[in-house]
């Protein structure tokens, strides 16, 4: 089962995909998280990325494309993944179909978490990232049992410098020109479905797990 999160950022992808990952038993692939992994280690596709990052720009398509075809063609992809922040542009969806047809394959499901923009800012600012295992927390919506501390792995917690509100509204102005035309290219594709993203967490899980099947 293959699987693309669509959505603004804030809208709830990740969330939605480690679940996902978890109950089907495929990778998430977040390029975001490689990119801040590789910032975090200091490579040179880090280096690259970063500047983009900080305000709220997206990384150039050159730099994030191959590096996307190359994971999904390894072992661990056999079964399926669910591909979270990629593709966020028409070229990157274009590579992306390219890069399957190649190995014979085509994406499953486009699944379009649907977040209205005045929740967005919220949401991203009570948004908290473990510094060490990279999990996702909300300091309303998904707080962890101990103030500042990862559940997972007992790492601190950060806000994101991405998710401060100036450069969480540049990201959204960068959803609307750049990434939401892709539902319209799911749509065409025939692979396009949209869920509530407004709902608990439990509640847009059981909306997935209806589209995916049980
Ligand atoms: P994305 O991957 O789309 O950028 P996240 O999954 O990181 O978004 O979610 C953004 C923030 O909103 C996180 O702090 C997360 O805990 C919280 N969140 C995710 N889904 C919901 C939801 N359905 N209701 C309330 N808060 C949510
Ligand atoms: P995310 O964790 O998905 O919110 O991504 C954080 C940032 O990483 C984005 O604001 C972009 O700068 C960059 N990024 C992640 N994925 C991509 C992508 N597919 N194309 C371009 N930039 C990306």
């Amino acid at each position: 089962m293959k699987i693309i999160m669509l959505g603004a950022p804030g809208a709830g992808k990740g969330t939605q995909a480690k679940k996902i990952a978890e109950k089907y038993a495929i990778p998430h692939i977040s390029t975001g998280d490689i990119f801040r992994a590789n910032i975090k280690n200091g490579t040179e596709l880090g280096q690259k990325a970063k500047g983009y990052m900080d305000q709220g720009l997206l990384v150039p398509d050159e730099l994030v494309v191959d590096l996307v075809a190359d994971r999904v063609k390894q072992d661990d992809c056999k079964n399926g993944y669910v591909l979270d922040g990629f593709p966020r542009t028409i070229p990157q969806a274009e590579a992306l179909d390219h890069a399957l047809a190649e190995m014979g394959e085509k994406m499953d499901y486009a699944i379009n978490v649907e977040v209205p923009d005045e929740n967005i800012v919220n949401r991203m600012s009570g948004r908290r990232a473990c510094v060490d295992c990279g999990a996702t927390y909300h300091i309303v919506y998904a707080p962890t049992k101990e103030d500042g501390v990862c559940d997972k792995c007992g790492g601190s917690l950060i806000l994101r410098d991405d998710d401060k509100p100036e450069t969480v509204k540049k990201r959204l102005g960068v959803y609307h020109d750049q990434t939401q035309p892709l539902i319209d290219y799911y749509t065409n594709a025939g692979i396009l479905k949209e869920v509530d993203g407004t709902i608990e967490i439990e509640d847009v899980f059981g909306e997935i797990v209806k589209i995916l099947g049980a």
